[in-house]
């Protein structure tokens, strides 16, 4: 079977094509690519970037179609706990989520109503960044605000990465030899965005993303967790200040960006390396946090048999993993510095004999687990969840 799996922004259409066995885990990559500058003179609209991925298909692909597409969809709500087919009542349920996730679900909706127009026949896929966390319970979701923010607006934690959380975690236990639904373990996703959850018995327990991608550890661009009167007190004390451009400090120019100067974990480790103080003390925020994270979640999940890092920096910044693994002695982590330093593509241990909960190195693979779960509900014909 072959997948086409399709991330769509506002202004850009990431895609892949990978074929897959009947019961494959995710398959290989035949293609992929990106359509830029969506809704400019070059790309109209995302319908046009659809015709122009299904010409460039047609090159790619030797004249072979594609049997089904997988869609990554950032926000589910409380509507979505797993993969559905879209139909068109599920697409508009996606819409009615966009006050939600107002940059992102608009998006997906776009590129599900264009697919359909070039491909009508084709089926489709949808799967939610928030899903995964969907078994969160009620204690846990909940925010201590009065009651109409959640029933107007619904305003409680979601949740996000859960795609990556969901693989990761599976990769994880499958690694150990451990049943999934025995398995517990802290997984930290540290790409330009970042979350870490705590994963119990299989099932997300706990995230630390929230509303919005907004809380949590400190990321490239994003703050994580802020006591709210900041906000208020901004907005009160600068006159020029609006929600909007609030919301875009908050999200885009706060985080590594504000405290080092660049958003790049890459350039602020260098820019430590050469004693750049400012550098060193954005490494030390991030990895405190995470670490306070860790052993929160440790005790949330009743006791993690696992550490696992993944995505850019949790995967390729040895430099990271330590300075966090440094600050986790008293839950009994010790790393192996010598399975820690090398740089791979593959699962790995990287904790010593005597550690006592696992730390895993876990490539993740949105995309693989997106093409994995739409060729599980078309081949199974599923109706939606
Ligand atoms: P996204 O959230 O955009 O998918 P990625 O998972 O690709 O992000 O992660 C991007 C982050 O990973 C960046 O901060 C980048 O600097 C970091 N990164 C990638 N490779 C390395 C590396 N070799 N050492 C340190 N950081 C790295």
């Amino acid at each position: 079977m072959l997948v086409l799996v399709v991330n769509c922004g506002s202004s850009s259409l990431k895609y892949q094509v990978r074929e897959l066995e009947a019961d494959a885990d995710g398959g290989t990559v035949l293609t992929s690519g990106v359509i830029e500058n969506i809704g400019s003179s070059q790309v109209e609209d995302h319908t046009q970037a659809l015709e122009l991925l299904a010409r460039r298909l047609e090159d790619e692909l030797d004249g072979r179609t594609v049997d089904a597409a997988g869609h990554r969809v950032v926000h589910g709500g409380e509507r979505f706990s797993a993969p559905v087919l879209a139909t068109n009542e599920i697409i508009r349920d996606i819409e009615r989520l966009v006050p939600l996730a107002p940059l992102h679900n608009p998006a997906a909706v776009l590129g599900l109503r264009a697919v359909q127009r070039t491909w009508p026949q084709l089926p489709q896929v949808c799967v939610f960044d928030t899903a995964f966390h969907r078994t969160m319970p009620e204690h846990v979701w909940r925010y201590a605000v009065p009651e109409g923010f959640y029933e107007r607006w619904g305003i409680r934690r979601y949740g996000f990465h859960g795609t990556s959380h969901d693989w990761v975690t599976e990769q994880a236990a499958q690694f150990l030899g451990v049943p999934r639904e025995r398995f517990s373990c802290v997984v930290a996703h540290l790409g330009n965005g970042a979350s870490v959850t705590a994963v119990k018995d299989g099932a997300s327990y706990d995230t630390s993303m929230g509303y919005t991608p907004l809380a949590g550890l400190v990321m490239g661009t994003r703050t994580g967790d802020l006591d709210p009167s900041v906000v208020t007190a901004v907005l009160r004390r600068d006159g020029q200040m609006t929600p909007e451009r609030l919301d875009d400090v908050l999200n885009k120019e706060s985080g590594l960006r504000a405290i080092a100067g660049s958003h790049d974990m890459r350039a602020v480790r260098e820019a430590a390396e050469r004693g750049d103080e400012r550098a060193g003390l954005a490494l030390e925020m991030a990895a405190y946090r995470l670490a306070k994270y860790v052993g929160g979640y440790h005790v949330a999940v009743d006791g993690a048999q696992a550490l696992v890092f993944t995505a850019g920096i949790g995967e390729n910044d040895a430099a990271f993993r330590k300075q966090v693994c440094d600050r986790l002695g008293a839950l009994g982590i010790r790393l192996d510095d010598d399975a820690n330093a090398p740089r791979s593509r593959e699962i790995r241990r990287i904790s010593a004999p005597d550690s006592a909960i696992e730390v895993l190195v876990v490539p993740t693979d949105e995309e693989q687990a997106i093409a994995a779960a739409t060729a599980a509900l078309v081949a199974g014909g599923r109706p939606g969840a």
